[in-house]
């Protein structure tokens, strides 16, 4: 499935390698918290497992489908917070989440760039 919303020009070559080659997919054993949310105007889905240590993000894991945006922001993401604590995660913004991606995202793609931070965060928000 080729799903670049004609603006492939604008990627980098890194989205497509988090694309082609997601960081910390899969799922956990014994997660901590999990949560699983889709954007349905692309179809994206992802899952987010992450196991706490203290307050720290120990370990985190993602599953989905979907667009190369939903993925690779997923990805990018996974790698960016792995080791923070809950309170930082919680407090990212998504201009924040959209500058790590590097690429000008269109307003039909936010929803897809901001999947992953949105399902990350709804997870966090399970711990209390
Ligand atoms: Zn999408």
């Amino acid at each position: 499935m080729n799903d670049f919303g004609g603006v492939d020009d604008l990627y980098r070559d890194f989205i497509l390698d988090h694309y082609r080659h997601p960081r910390n997919a899969g799922t956990l054993e014994n997660p901590d918290v999990t949560f699983e949310d889709n954007n349905p105007l692309c179809g994206d889905r992802i899952r987010m497992d992450v196991r706490i240590a203290g307050d720290r993000i120990e370990d985190i894991r993602f599953a989905g489908r979907g667009c190369a945006i939903s993925q690779a922001s997923a990805s990018l993401l996974t790698e960016a917070v792995k080791g923070k604590t809950v309170a930082e995660v919680q407090q990212l913004s998504d201009d924040a989440v959209l500058e790590n991606l590097g690429i000008s995202i269109s307003a039909v793609r936010l929803k897809c760039a901001l999947l992953g931070i949105k399902v990350l965060k709804s997870a966090l928000a399970l711990k209390r």
